[in-house]
């Protein structure tokens, strides 16, 4: 492959430099067809970091001060670029990501649609008044933004999930570092691209690209006050280990899952079945909340079984750019790897497999990253890893519960808790569920995926630390200060305390 035919030439941008000079560079190569080179990226070292940090410091004063409408209307902005570029982009990320091209399209409107929120919050209320003890005085709880903030983000949602991030942090005035995955750096580089012709700034937004070594040094580095990171529960947990040294750290970790649907003996067998292989098999398994387990009424769990494993069977898998496939490869080699070693570690913990699951070969497929969905049978016992790790891939555990409690307590067998759907036509059904496990998103008669930008988007346990992504990011990413101010000619103080001196 020349360079010339490269889709995207890689740069750092740090405030108004673009940085094309790096010891080492790296390839993004296509799922679909490891051969194929997307583009070619610099590996940022510390000093990139560093370097991009200090740019984004001092864009800060001048970028805080700014009105948020003014603000907001470069949002605006940026959402008519999208709006103009969402074939160009879902193109790009179907072939860096090997996502499917209609899913990659609904990725694209999503972050969109954050964009859109973003410029419609510039004229709403940012704070609140409240009244005093003292008739005289009048006080407010305004939002102010921390600083600088790094947005560290994963590949399976290289578009919208940095945009859940980036718009918030910089429509309440913060400045940003953003490292997307070393996996998706071309959409990474493109998104960023739109930011600067949508007229942010130089520095108030900056681009690095690489690995955990630059990644890291972001987080090490004392001038960022917030990072927000999304990714796997590992990387999120040093994340959190090197800023718990840090004064005035905030860092919202949205992680991994085990996510599930529970089938009850009540359902809509048709409803059930197809939410359970959406939730499972959509992206080839590859969300933050695909299902990993479907949890099934027993006195329905042969029908159920028969059922989804047909339509598991019909699942169209091949080239992400063809709008007839339901899902695409995995994204590189060493998913593939992680998966098989799922499989079988399934097959050691006693798993009665339904569908045989694997690398799938031939010219369809060589050489490609894909893998055919794994389906087996398990009764739930403690312990057992293969249902209670994150797989990430097409690997499914069917379980049988004997009861509502029964099905809670295997819900909640898993140190995750991010996702899950009830599929149910009773209300009180539903609502033991929603008050019995311990998840951050809930949904009855749907798949357990899918997002609206106006929703927080996180998790418990080792899935979340409480700062919800999306419209619930901006909590994360300002501070509230409460602003007192007296009408009077004299000092009254509240709770009788005397102003006599
Ligand atoms: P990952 O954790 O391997 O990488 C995420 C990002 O962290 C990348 O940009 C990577 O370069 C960076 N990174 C790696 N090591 C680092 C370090 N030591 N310090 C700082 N940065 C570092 O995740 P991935 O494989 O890109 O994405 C898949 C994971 O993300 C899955 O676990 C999935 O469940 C999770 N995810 C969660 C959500 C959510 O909202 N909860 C959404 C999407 C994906």
């Amino acid at each position: 492959m020349t360079v010339n035919s490269l889709i995207v030439h890689g740069r750092h941008h740090i405030g108004d430099r673009t940085c094309s000079d790096a010891a080492e560079w790296f390839d993004s190569r296509s799922p679909a067809c490891w051969d194929e080179v997307i583009g070619q990226f610099p590996r940022g070292t510390a000093e990139t970091a560093h370097q991009a940090v200090a740019a984004a410091r001092a864009a800060y004063p001048h970028w805080r001060r700014t009105s948020r409408i003014y603000r907001a209307e470069l949002f605006n902005n940026l959402a008519r670029l999208i709006e103009s570029r969402i074939d160009d982009l879902s193109h790009l990320m179907a072939r860096e990501c090997g996502k499917v091209i209609s899913e990659c399209r609904a990725e694209v409107i999503e972050g969109l649609h954050m964009v859109q929120y973003v410029f419609g919050t510039g004229r709403m209320p940012t704070g609140h008044i409240v009244d005093s003890e003292i008739a005289e005085k009048d006080a407010f709880v305004r939002r102010k933004p921390w600083g600088v903030a790094a947005i560290i983000t994963p590949w399976n949602f290289p578009f919208a999930v940095p945009l859940w991030m980036l718009g918030p942090s910089l429509q309440e005035g913060n400045t940003a570092v953003f490292k997307p995955s070393e996996d998706s750096p071309g959409i990474g580089q493109r998104l960023f691209e739109l930011f600067l012709e949508a007229g942010f700034p130089p520095g108030v937004i900056n681009l690095v690209h690489g690995d955990h070594v630059v990644g890291e040094a972001l987080v090490s580095d004392p001038g960022v006050n917030c990072v927000l990171f999304t990714g796997s529960y590992d990387v999120g947990k040093r994340i959190q280990q090197i800023s718990a040294g840090l004064p005035d750290r905030i860092v919202a970790a949205e992680m991994g899952s085990k996510s599930a649907v529970i089938v009850c003996a009540d359902a809509r067998m048709d409803l059930a079945v197809k939410a359970a292989v959406i939730s499972a098999f959509k992206t080839s398994g590859q969300r933050c909340v695909s299902a990993g387990r479907i949890l099934v009424a027993r006195s329905h769990f042969d029908e159920f079984t028969r059922r989804f494993v047909e339509l598991t069977r019909r699942i169209r898998i091949g080239n992400p750019l063809d709008e007839r496939h339901f899902t695409g490869p995995v994204i590189n080699p060493q998913a593939v790897e992680k998966i098989l070693g799922y499989n079988e570690l399934a097959r050691h913990e006693g798993a009665d497999v339904l569908l045989e699951g694997g690398k799938m070969t031939g010219s369809d497929y060589d050489p490609g990253c894909y893998v055919s969905p794994f389906v087996y049978r398990q009764e739930h016992r403690p312990g057992l890893r293969s249902i209670r790790e994150e797989v990430f891939g097409p690997h499914v555990a069917l379980i049988p519960f004997d009861d509502h409690e029964h099905a809670a307590r295997i819900y909640n067998d898993t140190e995750y808790g991010l996702s899950l759907a009830v599929i149910t036509e009773d209300y009180r059904t539903m609502r033991f569920f929603r008050e019995e496990c311990e998840f951050g998103m809930g949904y009855v008669n749907l798949p357990c995926i899918g997002a609206e930008v106006h929703l927080p988007f996180g998790g418990v346990k080792k899935s979340g630390n409480g700062h919800p992504s999306a419209a619930g990011l901006v909590e994360t990413v300002t501070h509230k200060v409460a602003w007192t101010v007296n009408h009077g000619l004299d000092i009254k103080m509240a709770q009788g305390l005397t102003a006599e001196i």
